[in-house]
This record gives structure tokens, sequence and C-alpha cells, in this order.
């Protein structure tokens, strides 16, 4: 049995004192302190979220409510706890009761290879289906199965997507648009050309996975002549909304395709990342076509240029 409650603060100082014998040694984060008294272990965080865990966890957890009662005239509900467990898988659930459009985009941290960014639009109708082919995990998802489930989606949901080769990643980059500013671009671009499609998708939510404050984002698109404001960022997108796992699945697939397109092309495996297997093939192909081959296929901001300019300067 576990019973969580939410204790006040003269209460808190109360519980660090009376369980200061009964510590255990390690603390868990943004925790004061978690002891084990007979056969419950309390663990009191700074928030003033105490936990109790064992079978006689209500036992312990009422003297902590009676307190309040007494001193602060202050009733806890003990059932509290049952419902905030609830509340909190309603609440990873929440996107998913409903019809989203969402975007994510991958390649942002590959040496190597486009920034691809999708928007998807998912209707709460679909979400079964696609949750068959295992989209709620598309952070699991390996590239075999990327490529086999992808093309099926791109069947059967609306989406955009845009791809930002790196010819163009570089020219941004030298007139000063960092990461995020481009990044908010191209969001805003694909979510923009899927809102205004001929087609009215009876959406509920916008959701982009969040690589940037809210306030931020709309700073950097604020050039945009037309702009989606309506949007809710949240982190873990891709886990909690079906719309933004696909276009996470969609924009790997895209990446993928471009990386083996771009290896055959040149006669040289692309690796992706950035560490030091990239190295490796960045200086292949310096050897073979000559340092500005690289302004076309990599980000040349990223650190792995001046690596890749010092192994070949012999
Ligand atoms: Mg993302």
């Amino acid at each position: 049995m576990t019973i969580v409650i939410k204790v006040s603060e003269n209460i808190k100082q109360k519980m660090v004192e009376y369980y200061k014998n009964v510590r255990r040694e390690k603390t868990p984060p943004y925790a004061l302190f978690q002891a084990m008294e007979a056969d419950t272990i309390i663990t009191l965080y700074e928030s003033g979220k105490a936990m109790f865990q064992g079978i006689s966890a209500d036992i312990d957890a009422n003297i902590w409510i009676d307190m309040e009662k007494k001193i602060n005239n202050r009733t806890i509900d003990i059932n509290e706890s049952k419902k905030e467990k609830e509340k909190y898988k309603e609440e990873l659930n929440y996107y998913y009761s409903m019809s989203t459009i969402g975007s994510d985009e991958v390649g942002t941290g590959d040496y190597f290879g486009p920034i691809v960014v999708t928007a998807s639009y998912v209707d709460k109708k679909n979400i079964d289906l696609i949750n068959e082919l295992g989209v709620k995990d598309s952070k699991k998802l390996n590239d075999e199965k990327i490529l086999k489930i992808a093309p099926i989606l791109m069947k059967q949901i609306p989406y955009v997507t845009f791809t930002l080769n790196n010819q163009e990643y570089n020219k941004y980059q030298s007139i000063g648009y960092n990461m995020n500013k481009i990044k908010a671009i191209l969001h805003n671009k694909v979510l923009y050309s899927l809102t205004h499609k001929e087609e009215n998708y009876p959406y509920q939510k916008i959701v982009v996975d969040q690589f940037v404050y809210p306030k931020k984002y709309f700073e950097h698109i604020s050039e945009a002549t037309e702009k989606v404001k309506d949007i809710t960022f949240t982190t873990k997108a891709e886990s909690k909304c079906a719309s933004v796992a696909v276009a996470s699945i969609i924009s790997r697939y895209i990446f993928l395709l471009k990386i083996d397109e771009m290896s055959k092309e040149i006669g040289i495996d692309i690796p992706k990342g950035a560490n030091d297997i990239v190295d490796e093939a960045g200086k292949k192909i310096t050897e073979k076509y000559g340092f500005n081959k690289l302004n076309e296929i990599a980000k040349l901001n990223f650190k792995n240029t001046e690596k890749i300019k010092l192994a070949t300067k012999k």
C-alpha cells in the first residue's frame, strides 16, 4: 500500500524531528529524508509531499493526518492519494483521448544529413489502429521497424513534412540563426501548412514536443508572416500524443532514406550522430571530394568540422 499526502510546513518540521533516529542513509532526490519505521517506509519531499509505503502505511499516514487536524485544523482526505495517482494516469493519456495535430523533428543532433520536421493529424478514431503498429513507443523503435511502419502511416495519416538540407542550414547559421530558431521556423512552417490545407481537420489541440520555452518559440518565429499560435507545448510529447509520435516516425523515416541516398551517392557510408565514427567518415569524404563537400552534406557549425579539418591538414 502506498499513501501520499501533502503536509503543511509546521508538520513537515515535526516529521523531520520525529523520524530523526530511523532515517535511512540514502535520501532520494528532492526529499528531505527517507525513514523506515516498523514495516513502513516514509519519504518526505521538499514540496511537503509525504509518501508512506508498506502494509500499515495507512496507520503511519493517519498520525500526521490527525496532527494536521489538531494543529492546523486541516482535513486531509486519505483517498486524495488515489485520486492523485489517477490524475497522473489521466494526464499521460490525456492527449490520447483526443484528435490532435502534432509535430516533431529529427537530424538536429546529426552532423551529416538534413533536418526533417513533420506535422501530422491523428483523428481519435485512428489512435487504436496506429497504436497496434507500435507508435506509442516511437522512441524505442529501431530503424528497421521505422522503415516498416512509416510507409503504412504515411498512407493513412495526413501529414506535412519539410526537409532542410545542409546547404540551407549552413546559410541560416551564417546569418546568426541558432538551432532553436531554425527548429521553431520549421515547426511553424509544417504546422501552418497542415492547418491550412483544403481539408479542415477537426483537431482539438496542436501539440509540439517542447524544445524551448513557448515565449522564446514565438520570439524565434516573430518574422514569419504566417503563424500558428494556438499551440500546447509539452516535453516527451512523442510518448503522450499520437500525432507527435507519428510525426517523429515519419521524420525519422525520411531522414534514414536521405542518409542512405547520400551514402550511395558519394560511395562512403554516412553514419548518424556526431561522434568519432562521424569524424572518420568526414575525413574520408574530405580526402575524396575536398573540404567544400562538407558544406553540402554536414552541419558545419558542429565541433566535428574542426576535428576533420585538423585530421586532413597534413
Ligand atoms: Mg522532439
